[in-house]
């Protein structure tokens, strides 16, 4: 099983991966985690802390090699999720070119207004990635990690202004990757599928598991 979450902002693509990982014991990559996991006492470290906070995208050049480098430390082959990647069509080739398979692509659909409503507010545990949401998904105590006990942040992308240019950065790149997969989909290389994810998350998360039991084994290369 080897899933890519796509999605702008906000559409729920880290809380659904978390919840499809853990029920069907896959590993994930999260680029997002992964740039926040960087220490900001260096060069790199502090360039990437800028452009997040700024809401534009990091260099092709970079994310790929970060995720190449993921794949090989983290021995990751069988069964995978990946959010966040690829989030730009020279990501998307990258990929193919890593001869990584894909099985399944979903993508998420939710409008800008929900993205505003949901990101704004919304809060994090940095050391998991596992996100709640002041009123649509409160932690058990009030800003702690309902596993671990630890503090939840506010990201400072999440602010309505970063906000929109994170929007602007998703609609820029992503009608040719969609394009990509479904020209992959017609080969009969993938499954793709669109789902709304105005809904709340459990609802969601059964539409996607659904697709992926009704669409198991009709891939060419499974
Ligand atoms: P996310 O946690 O997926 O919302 O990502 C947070 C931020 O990390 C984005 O707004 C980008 O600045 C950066 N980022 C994450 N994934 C990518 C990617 N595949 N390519 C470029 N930048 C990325």
């Amino acid at each position: 099983m080897k899933i890519i979450l796509l999605g702008p902002p906000g559409s729920g693509k880290g809380t659904q991966s978390k919840l499809l990982i853990n029920h069907y014991n896959i590993q994930i990559v999260s680029i997002g985690d992964i740039l926040r996991s960087y220490k900001e006492n260096n060069k790199l470290g502090k360039k990437i802390k800028e452009k997040i906070s700024i809401g534009k995208l990091i260099s092709d050049q970079l994310i790929i090699k970060i995720v190449k480098e993921t794949f090989k430390k983290n021995n990751i082959s069988k069964n995978f999720l990946l959010d966040g990647f690829p989030r730009t069509i020279d990501q998307a080739i990258a990929l193919k070119e890593m001869k990584i398979k894909i099985n399944y692509i979903i993508e998420l659909i939710i409008s800008d207004d929900d993205i505003i409503k949901r990101l704004n507010g919304r809060l994090i545990h940095l050391p998991s990635g596992r996100t709640y949401h002041t009123i649509y998904n409160p932690p058990k105590i009030k800003n702690k990690d309902d596993i671990t006990g630890e503090n939840l942040i506010f990201r400072d992308d999440d602010q309505v202004k970063v906000i929109k240019n994170r929007l602007v950065e998703y609609y820029k790149f992503h009608k040719p990757i969609t394009n990509f997969y479904k020209k992959e989909a017609k080969l009969k290389n993938i499954k793709y599928c669109q789902i709304n994810a105005d809904s709340d998350i459990a609802n969601v998360n059964k539409k996607i598991k659904n697709f992926l039991k009704k669409n198991k084994d009709q891939i060419n290369n499974v």
